[in-house]
């Protein structure tokens, strides 16, 4: 899962259809994401402590998190996305669509540098492949 909380998702099916908006919260063990402004329920609440006027509350409730596509700018719509090393060895997503980066998720590491280095380490598997 490539979604992250702070991330502009398009939502694709159910109520809110079309509608783009910002991930608050994900959970992650549920598949489901609370995004801004959809799914929002009234929620009738009793007088209490943390509620003295009691009443309706609007809040958003969890969607399923395959309601939602993460939203390209470039490509204008909801999109997959991929993650793949950049050239310097840092762990990055992109658009599987046009293939726009859209941001770091792990910091560089020569080992996973797509540079020279990983066209000098292939032939050496092959060769240890015919072994
Ligand atoms: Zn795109």
């Amino acid at each position: 899962m490539l979604i992250r909380s702070g991330d502009t998702v398009q939502v694709i099916t159910g109520a809110d259809r079309g509608v783009k908006s910002r991930v608050i919260v994900i959970d992650r063990a549920a598949g489901k994401a609370i995004v801004e402004g959809v799914a929002r329920v009234y929620k009738h609440v009793r007088r209490s402590q943390k509620h003295p006027q009691g009443g309706r509350l609007s809040k958003e409730m969890p969607v399923q998190l395959s309601n939602v596509a993460f939203y390209c700018a470039t490509c204008d719509k909801g999109v997959r996305l991929g993650a793949r090393f950049t050239k310097d060895g840092s762990k990055e997503r992109f658009c599987r669509k046009c293939g726009t980066g859209v941001g770091q998720i792990a910091p560089a590491k020569a080992a996973h540098a797509t540079g020279g280095d990983a066209k000098k380490k292939a032939p050496a598997k092959a060769v240890a492949a015919k072994k």
